[in-house]
């Protein structure tokens, strides 16, 4: 099996084991823990990264972007106390270039 995880969006090697899941929410934005899905991160790191890059993709507002906000990281578990982030993006430079007629 091959491509990528319908269940947390990683590309499969030989043997995937989809990683832990995580509940993340901002402050910032008036939510509370349990106000979204569980996040699949690595580690609560990678999960609070990854609920960044999610919620400036799903609104377009890019507000991670543009200054860094703070996100709420437990275990969906329990199994630790929720973890404080500072959370910021960069966006990526891009060139295109086109012939253009003489
Ligand atoms: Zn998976």
């Amino acid at each position: 099996m091959s491509g990528f995880c319908p269940t947390c969006g990683r590309y499969i090697y030989s043997h995937h084991k989809c990683p832990p899941l995580w509940d993340v929410w901002c402050e910032r934005d008036g939510e509370k823990r349990g106000d979204h899905n569980p996040i699949h991160g690595d580690d609560a790191q990678d999960a609070a990264e990854r609920y960044a890059e999610r919620s400036d993709t799903d609104s377009a507002e890019y507000s991670f972007m543009k200054y860094p906000g703070q996100v709420m990281v437990a275990p969906i578990d329990n199994s630790e106390e929720p973890k404080r982030f500072s959370v910021e993006g960069e966006a990526v430079p891009s060139y295109h270039a086109r012939e253009i007629e003489p």
